[in-house]
């Protein structure tokens, strides 16, 4: 597909939205801000709320995020047309005691989040940021800007890396340096309340993980390509984000962005696509429409869940690892993923379906199938399914270096993954 001048501005939105996010927090954050400025309302869970007809609305739970836009004549049995995606990433979240190190360097003790491709992190100056519970009940953002760095070690001292492979200590050889000095008299939580303002003795709890620090930059023949960290999956974030933002005419049926929290450990938590964030606003929805219980299951019957996240693109320096005939390609669009396992909760349906919002948004895509000997990953699509019951697709944008510090997109493919998320709500 050729890069259009709006694929270029979407794709630089996109690097100001990873910058803007280095935490799933942070991103649910950025999520309801923008929406805020285009009119919508943001809800507390603990509040009555107003009723939903004609309403634009969203509420962060977390590092999670669903906004929803409701039609004007919506009735109980009015379906949703759900885009979900997810806030987190792979990568290392801070420790308790996090202030370590020796020889006179500064170190911060980090758990590994998820599965990152961890020699993909050395060498880049990383940021530390989440969020900080307060001695006060308040709950701030920190975001430390570009302070840390794993180093890796010189080849004059590691003569057989390029032969050998490099293979990490999980715990000795991903601790990042900050600084120089003695730890017992340096506290790195210190770091992270200056960059929120606060005093760090009126910090009570803390998570916050390790992102890189570098933006988002477009580059290669014809500016094809997008490399950024993140972009699992703040690229289908983002894209929902766009497409809901941007909504031109009212939706038939309830739009809904869904941005879940945890997706890298298998969602299972109070903001993950396991827990009951989804069902609860569905719920509520469908209550502020008058709905009774058998209503909503109406509704839900005729709903779908357009469940986005980024597969692999064909890697010309490893064909072998993809299926020998389906093999999608970054740049030439979406791609709709399928797995005889239930990885994906695509079906016979549910690609029809897509076929019809990708036609309606006049987008080619492509399609994604594991070789048999390389099983796939899962995603979000099969645990909301498995959980609601309402129809599922799995689908996403093409990448190459999945889960490294940063990832490898085709700008075309950003926009255009917008553009079917539109047609998607509008359908
Ligand atoms: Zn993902």
């Amino acid at each position: 597909m050729p890069v259009t001048p709006v694929a270029l501005t979407h794709a630089e939105d996109l690097a100001d939205f990873v910058a803007a996010s280095p935490s799933s927090y942070h991103a649910a954050e950025e999520v309801a801000q923008r929406l805020e400025s285009v009119g919508f309302a943001r809800l507390d869970e603990g509040d009555a709320w107003p009723t939903q007809a004609g309403g634009r609305f969203v509420v962060v739970r977390d590092g999670a995020v669903i906004a929803w836009v409701v039609p004007k004549d919506a009735a109980p049995t009015t379906p949703s047309q759900i885009f979900g995606a997810h806030t987190d990433s792979p990568g290392f979240k801070l420790k308790p005691q996090p202030t370590t190190g020796s020889r006179g360097w500064l170190q911060a003790g980090v758990e590994v989040y998820g599965g990152p491709l961890l020699n993909s992190w050395l060498d880049r100056e990383l940021r530390l940021a989440g969020r900080l519970a307060l001695a006060d009940g308040r709950v701030v953002l920190a975001d430390t800007g570009p302070l840390l760095r794993l180093p890796q070690l010189a080849v004059h001292l590691d003569r057989g890396v390029n032969n050998n492979g490099l293979a990490l200590d999980k715990q000795n050889e991903t601790q990042p340096v900050w600084g120089l000095g003695d730890p017992s008299a340096e506290d790195l939580l210190g770091e992270l309340a200056a960059s929120a303002g606060v005093n760090a003795a009126d910090i009570r709890g803390f998570d916050a993980v390790v992102a890189d620090s570098a933006r988002g930059a477009i580059f290669g023949k014809d500016n094809a390509f997008f490399a950024s960290g993140r972009l699992d999956d703040l690229a289908s974030v983002h894209a929902g984000v766009m497409a809901l933002a941007g909504l031109s005419s009212a939706p038939r049926g309830i739009a809904v962005l869904a941005a879940f929290d945890h997706e890298e450990l298998g969602s299972e938590s109070r903001s993950g696509a396991a827990g009951p964030f989804l069902e609860d606003i569905l719920a509520r929805i469908y209550a502020g429409l008058g709905a009774d219980a058998t209503e909503q299951r109406r509704a839900l019957t005729a709903s779908w869940h357009l469940s986005s996240d980024v597969g692999h693109s064909v890697h010309p320096n490893y064909a072998q690892k993809h299926d020998p005939v389906v093999q999608p390609l970054l740049g030439s669009g979406p791609i709709l993923k399928i797995n005889a396992n239930q990885r994906y909760a695509t079906d016979a349906i549910g690609a029809a379906a897509w076929a019809g919002w990708c036609e309606s948004a006049g987008i080619a895509s492509q399609e994604f199938v594991s070789n048999n000997a390389v099983p796939c990953g899962s995603t979000i699509g099969p645990i909301t399914a498995t959980r609601l019951g309402i129809r599922t697709v799995d689908v996403g944008i093409p990448i190459l270096s999945m889960h490294s510090a940063r990832e490898l997109a085709g700008v075309a493919d950003l926009h255009a993954l917008a553009q079917v998320a539109e047609a998607f709500f509008a359908a």
